[in-house]
């Protein structure tokens, strides 16, 4: 018998979600969710990402043409070592690859999940036909991935596209990852949550929707919450939408100036806020970019498999990897 399944998993520091897929479709035949625990240890994560995988497979694992596990962090996909995983305590240089070939006797591919998700957006979502591809995906940070002619760019050490960390100012905001002025620290969910709280404190927005949904309570304040207000008309909401738009704007022209794609995709929960956020960054972008060859036939636009990209871009590697 053919192996003819493949199974993505994304790992995630609350959940683990699996599925599988035939090399035909996106769409799984099979998926699970279950809890992370990663409280409980760096074994019982191998046990947990284990069990998603036996749900979801066929009995006989000799069906099963490999199994892709999309890392949320820093990962060697040639190594098969997870550098970091800052949301799994104790997931440090984790040699994830072969403990899981040795605990399912099938070959095991890893990568970054924001890597995996632009993957997955250009097989089977938004990129699809594509040769060169930039994905963003906007939530808490901002990650990124590159498709660059028909191929995942990765670089030396697998590191490559980490585009949320762009510096755009060296005297700007503390980013997640300890530097100053990336991207991430003016546009992510968390940036946009810290600007609305900094400009309610200094006393703007007094009369907006913002604060209506906090009940007064500043410290309440998320990204999701500026987001509602803005999606209502709120003009102080739009208006720091329209700032990380803009913001965020300045660095994909960079970004376009470095990998000339001719799409360019936006991710998660941020990204929902679609043209509120989009137009400020598509105006940045005709502004900064040095030549309208970059934008001109290269729209922005919002994802198409949701939540569900780096699960499709786990399967999408294992595919990737296992030509016919
Ligand atoms: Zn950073």
């Amino acid at each position: 018998m053919t192996a003819s399944y493949f199974i993505g998993v994304d790992l995630g520091g609350t959940n683990v979600r699996a599925a599988r897929f035939t090399r035909q479709s996106h769409t799984p035949e099979a998926k699970t969710k279950i809890p992370t625990e990663g409280a409980r240890g760096v074994d019982h994560v191998y046990g947990r990402i284990e069990a998603a995988i036996r749900e979801v497979a066929p009995s006989d694992l000799a069906q099963v043409a490999g199994v892709g596990i999309a890392v949320p962090g820093p990962t060697d996909p040639y190594a098969g070592v997870v550098m970091k995983a800052p949301n799994i305590p104790d997931w440090i240089n984790i040699p994830l690859r072969q403990v899981m070939r040795s605990r399912l006797g099938r070959p095991v591919f890893i990568g970054n999940d924001a890597n995996l998700a632009a993957l997955g957006e250009w097989k089977f979502g938004a990129g699809r036909g594509h040769t060169d591809v930039l994905y963003l995906t906007i939530s808490t940070g901002i990650g990124g991935g590159v498709i660059s002619g028909n191929r995942l760019l990765l670089g030396v050490r697998g590191l490559a596209a980490e585009v949320g960390h762009m510096q755009v100012d060296p005297r700007g905001p503390l980013c997640g990852c300890g530097q100053l002025g990336h991207i991430e620290s003016f546009a992510s969910g968390t940036a946009i949550a810290k600007t609305a709280q900094a400009s309610l404190r200094d006393g703007q927005g007094e009369d907006s929707q913002v604060l209506k949904l906090v009940d007064g309570d500043i410290s309440r304040v998320t990204s999701a919450v500026v987001g509602q207000a803005a999606q209502a008309g709120d003009g102080f909401a739009c208006d720091l939408i329209a700032e990380a738009g803009t913001m965020l704007g300045q660095a994909v022209a960079s970004m376009l100036h470095a990998y000339n794609p001719s799409i360019v995709i936006f991710g998660g929960g941020v990204s929902m806020l679609g043209d509120l956020l989009l137009e400020p960054t598509r105006r940045a972008v005709r502004r900064y970019a040095m030549s309208e060859a970059y934008w001109k036939d290269c729209p922005l636009v919002l994802a198409a498999l949701g939540d569900d990209a780096g699960l499709v871009g786990a399967g999408a590697l294992v595919m990737e990897e296992t030509p016919q």
